[in-house]
C-alpha cells in the first residue's frame, strides 16, 4: 500500500544539512544548515513549497545545521524546534526569531503532533546538547543519526528496526588520516564527540537494521575526506561480509551536497 509518510535529503554533508519530512498534516525539517535561497531551490527539485513547512527540528548549534533556520522561521513563520542548551547558544546566531516561533523540545522525550510523534535522543557530539529525531507516523519509522563520535544505547534503539534510516558516513578513516586537515581537528574528528567514519557507519547500519528496514541512506560525507563511491562501496563491503545483503535485504542509497534525494515513501 502506498505510503503517506514521506523523506527527502535534501541536503547532507558538512557543508550543510537539511531533511524534509511529510505526512498528511506535517510538513517538517530537520536542520537548515543552507542559506534560505538554496533550501527553497531544493524544495522545488521534489516538488514542494517552503510555504507549506510548519517546523524545523534542530540537531545542534553548528552552522552546517542551522545556517538559515533564523530566515525561514521569520520568512515563513514556522515553529523551531531544540532544546533548551541548543537555544542557549544558537539564539544569537540566529537572529530573532518570535517567542510564539521558540519550542524547548529537551533530549529524550517525545512531541506528540496530530499524525507525527517526534522522538528525541542524545548523541555523543562537540555541541553543547546535540540530540538526533525519530519519526512515527502510521506504525512507520524514520531515524537519523550524524553528527555522533560513535552510537550509544539510546541511539541504537532509536534506530533499530526503522522502515527509513539516515546514517552518518562521514570520512574515509584513510584519507582523513593522510589529508591536509590540522592535526587537532583531525583529532577532533576521530574522537569520541567527532564523526562516524564509512566503517563506523557501517557497523552501525549492520547493528540497526531488520525485517522492517527498506532504505538506509548514506549521509554527512565530508567533502574533503570522503568520496560518495568509496563510501558506498566501503559501507556495502562490511555489510556483505555480515551476510546483509545490500539492494536485496534493503536499498543503500547516496546523499548529496546540493541536490535532493526522491521523496521516498518510509
Ligand atoms: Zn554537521
Ligand atoms: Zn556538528
Amino acid at each position: 500500500m502506498a505510503s503517506d509518510f514521506k523523506v527527502s535529503m535534501l541536503a547532507s554533508s558538512s557543508s550543510g544539512n537539511v531533511t524534509y519530512i511529510e505526512t498528511p498534516e506535517h510538513k517538517v525539517l530537520v536542520d537548515a544548515g543552507l542559506s534560505g535561497k538554496k533550501i527553497a531551490d531544493l524544495m522545488g527539485q521534489i516538488d514542494r513549497n517552503l510555504q507549506d513547512v510548519d517546523a524545523i527540528f534542530v540537531t545542534h548549534e553548528h552552522s552546517d545545521h542551522i545556517a538559515g533556520v533564523g530566515v525561514l522561521a521569520r520568512k515563513y513563520g514556522m515553529d523551531v524546534y531544540a532544546n533548551a542548551k541548543t537555544w542557549s547558544v544558537m539564539q544569537n546566531k540566529i537572529g530573532k526569531v518570535k517567542p510564539e516561533q521558540v519550542h524547548v523540545f529537551e533530549p529524550n522525550q517525545t512531541q506528540l503532533m496530530g499524525d507525527l510523534d517526534v522522538e528525541s535522543f542524545s548523541v555523543s557530539h562537540d555541541a553543547i546538547d546535540p540530540q538526533f529525531y525519530a519519526f512515527h507516523h502510521a506504525g512507520k519509522t524514520f531515524a537519523m543519526l550524524t553528527d555522533t563520535g560513535y552510537m550509544n544505547d539510546i541511539s541504537r534503539s532509536m534506530l533499530k528496526d526503522a522502515d527509513t534510516v539516515l546514517m552518518e558516513a562521514n570520512h574515509d578513516y584513510d584519507m582523513l588520516r593522510m589529508g591536509s586537515y590540522a592535526w587537532p581537528l583531525k583529532q577532533r574528528i576521530l574522537s569520541d564527540r567527532g564523526h562516524l567514519s564509512n566503517e563506523d557507519g557501517a557497523l552501525a547500519i549492520a547493528d540497526i537494521v531488520g525485517q522492517h528496514t527498506k532504505n538506509v541512506y548514506l549521509g554527512h560525507l565530508s567533502p574533503e575526506n570522503n568520496e560518495k563511491a568509496l563510501a558506498h562501496l566501503t559501507v556495502t563491503d562490511v555489510l556483505q561480509s555480515k551476510d546483509l545483503g545490500v539492494d536485496h535485504d534493503f536499498f543503500l542509497h547516496d546523499t548529496s551536497p546540493l541536490a535532493a534525494t526522491r521523496l521516498q515513501e518510509i
